[in-house]
């Protein structure tokens, strides 16, 4: 199974899987860009995985649906209206043969699913993970969105994790100052300050690289807590006193 980025807007990635001419995309924004490489490369679009309802994922679905046969998986209660085979929590689903997992992952909006294959060590995860960081909470509470990363973050060590977003480098900025002595951190920053500066992409990341420096994964870190307890007014905050400060102030930032 091949997986590759297609740049959409200014920082979306398009995830295409493509296997033996025939290709799935996850959370296509935009149309044209999908469409394009389609046509340059004779593919067939065969699925359209959404992760949530958001625009910059969902607006090239209808696009799609019209040039291709395609079946469109996504979240069993969405806005979005255009989800035909409608997933929950434990659901599975075949896609070029491997299956993937359903992950309900709310949060950043409460429709908000993650797709998860064992057998390919493959996370979509949308707008919840990013590297160095985590989606904003537009729709549910802090405790969910803490829920949901720590769903994630019991996934097997070696996934790889494929963000919708290319945020990893203003995310690391923000991560240095909450944990400024975290060494694997600090040098995985100056590793993605050299990338960005060549323009390459800095996904996908994987599970045990975010557990070493995501801070939105590490609400159990003192350095953290320490650093945080005067913002949240907290003397002695648990780790989801943590995680909502550390949101917060990164909201805030
Ligand atoms: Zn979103
Ligand atoms: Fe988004």
């Amino acid at each position: 199974m091949n997986i590759l980025p297609l740049p959409a807007f200014t920082d979306n990635y398009i995830w295409l899987i493509e296997e033996n001419g025939k290709a799935t995309v996850v959370d296509p924004g935009d149309a044209k860009v999908v469409d394009n490489y389609l046509k340059e490369n004779g593919l067939k679009l065969e699925n359209i995985l959404i992760t949530h309802h958001h625009y910059d994922h969902t607006g090239g679905v209808e696009q799609l649906k019209e040039s291709y046969e395609c079946n469109v998986y996504g979240p069993y209660d969405s806005p979005f209206k255009g989800v035909e085979r409608k997933l929950k929590e434990n659901d599975e689903i075949t896609i070029h043969g491997c299956s993937f997992k359903i992950i309900e992952v709310p949060g950043h909006t409460l429709d908000h699913i993650a797709y998860y294959s064992a057998e390919q060590d493959v996370l979509f995860c949308g707008d919840t993970l990013f590297s160095g960081g985590c989606g904003r909470i537009f729709e549910g509470t802090p405790s969910q969105m803490f829920e949901s990363l720590s769903k994630l973050s019991t996934l097997d060590l070696t996934t790889k994790v494929y963000c919708t977003h290319e945020y990893t480098q203003s995310n690391l900025n923000f991560a240095v100052k909450v944990e400024p002595h975290n060494n694997i951190l600090v040098e995985y920053k100056n590793k993605i300050d050299e990338k960005r500066l060549k323009n390459e992409i800095s996904l996908p990341t994987n599970l045990k690289l975010e557990k070493d420096i995501n801070p939105f994964l590490r609400s159990h870190v003192l350095e953290i807590k320490e650093n945080i307890k005067d913002f949240a007014k907290i003397n002695y905050p648990t780790d989801l006193e943590t995680f909502t400060a550390v949101r917060s102030l990164k909201d805030n930032s």
